[in-house]
């Protein structure tokens, strides 16, 4: 059971009808999120220094000291903040990340311009609006909030907004700030993305807190032929080579099973489902085979839940269209299940591929992160405060298919939980992809739903 049937005290009782902030605050942030969507961050043409410094002149303008505040990452136009917000000192701080960097987003891939920030229809639009201006822009609203209506916290509030999330490798933001300003982030525990609420038919189902994620393996497949003039084809074709493995690849699964925060995950949510999704729901958290079928087709999220995914992402080749192509290459993109192995998931795509002539190697960095333990106090103040905004609604631990920067933290010993409070359908997720969006009603209760959460974890009852 994972739901927290724990009665809501009466600061909470009040809070019923309550979910949206206060005018003024709606409008800070608001304006923080705007300014943020506009910052053109992507990860390889961006820069994040531009909404650090920003972000930094919003506090000190609300009264923060320059020296809580700090600037700074690996390279001049990749810059995280940090900020400190003193509490009383008697427990260790609590660190509240979000990334400042976003998915490369074309302007002709999309119906609008995604660096404008357009709210339409009960939506806002814009890269990043979804991840992760969205908990960044809510962090600093919420920080600036606290200053003004003066909560004192019996612990530091951290804030880092950190850079080149999405890019990984050597300069990512919170990598840089382990190794380099350990003691400006260190913490007894993270808030994080990774965890939002999920819509279903129009219907909230549950309020997720990500605990474990899946990693992320990129496959380089290469064909190398020695080419020819076109006129003079032969069978033994690099393009033809890749895209039939290619096409195999795309008619193969692997085995559906579940884990120890699947199975709890599957268990809650066959709670608030009814009918027959109801009773498979509840069967695969049994570990039943034929429901897992079943339940895999059902959505693209229970899917990736239940099975390690490798998918064809980006492909080059050929390098004249009147020569034999001496190239054909493919990225392969897997998220991997915490308890699969790299040299598992290579094996087995290599006998999918099932062709010599297809060279599968890894590109990049593999890491792995343990799973946070399941800390009750951040779960027990997640299920009451989501109880109290949405009545019947249940917080449920799970695992993230993407991977974030908490795999970096919970490797030095910083237990990171993915929540937000923003709901969304989950059977139209639009990060990484066009028009990205979060809906109005959605961001402003998440705002509410962060600003409670991050009060009663930092307040001695
Ligand atoms: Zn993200």
């Amino acid at each position: 059971m994972l739901r927290f049937l724990v009665p809501p005290s009466l600061l909470a009782a009040c809070l019923v009808g309550q979910s949206m902030p206060p005018e003024p605050h709606r409008q800070l942030a608001r304006d923080i999120y705007k300014e943020l969507v506009e910052s053109k961050s992507g990860y390889t043409t961006g820069a994040t220094t531009p909404a650090a410094e920003a972000m930094a002149a919003r506090l000190k303008a609300a009264g923060f000291p320059a020296s809580d505040i700090f600037v700074g990452g690996a390279i001049p136009t990749k810059a995280n903040l940090v900020v400190r917000y003193h509490g009383a000192g008697r427990r260790k701080p609590i660190l509240l990340l979000a990334h400042t960097d976003v998915v490369e987003a074309k302007r002709e891939d999309w119906s609008m311009d995604p660096f404008q920030f357009i709210e339409r229809e009960g939506y806002f639009y814009g890269r990043g609006t979804g991840d992760d201006k969205a908990q960044a822009a809510v962090w600093i609203a919420n920080l600036i909030r606290y200053k003004q209506e003066g909560f004192q916290p019996d612990r530091d509030l951290i804030v880092a907004l950190t850079a080149d999330e999405e890019g990984g490798g050597p300069y990512n933001g919170v990598e840089w700030l382990i190794k380099n300003k350990r003691g400006l982030i260190d913490a007894e525990f993270c808030l994080n993305e990774g965890g939002w609420g999920e819509i279903s038919g129009g219907r909230k189902i549950s309020n997720d807190i990500q605990v474990s994620e899946k990693y992320v393996i990129n496959f380089r497949l290469e064909v190398r032929n020695k080419g020819g003039h076109s006129s003079l084809p032969v069978s033994d074709n690099a393009i033809y080579h890749q895209a039939a493995a290619l096409d195999r690849l795309s008619k193969f699964g692997f085995p559906l099973k579940t884990n120890e925060v699947t199975r709890a995950y599957f268990q809650a949510m066959s709670k608030s489902e009814t009918g027959r999704v109801k009773d498979d729901l509840a069967k695969v958290a049994e570990g039943a085979r034929d429901a897992m079928e079943r339940v895999a087709l059902a959505s693209p999220s229970w899917n990736a839940t239940l099975r390690t995914t490798c998918v064809a992402t980006q492909i080059e080749g050929g390098h004249a269209r009147n020569a034999l192509p001496q190239l054909a290459a493919a990225n392969v993109n897997c998220r991997v299940l915490p308890e699969d192995s790299v040299e598992y998931v290579q094996g087995a795509l290599q006998k999918v591929l099932a062709d010599d002539q297809v060279s599968l190697t890894i590109a990049g960095e593999v890491s792995r992160g343990p799973a946070s333990p399941i800390r009750e106090d951040v779960l027990k103040a997640v299920g009451r405060l989501t109880d109290t905004m949405w009545p019947g609604v249940p917080a449920v631990p799970i695992m993230v298919m993407g991977a974030t920067d908490g795999l970096y933290l919970r490797a030095v010993g910083i237990p990171t939980y993915g929540v937000q409070g923003f709901f969304m359908d989950r059977d139209d997720i639009r990060f990484h992809g066009r028009d990205e969006r979060m809906g109005v009603t959605s961001f402003f209760e998440g705002q509410t739903f962060l600003y409670q959460l991050v009060k009663s974890l930092s307040k001695t009852d």
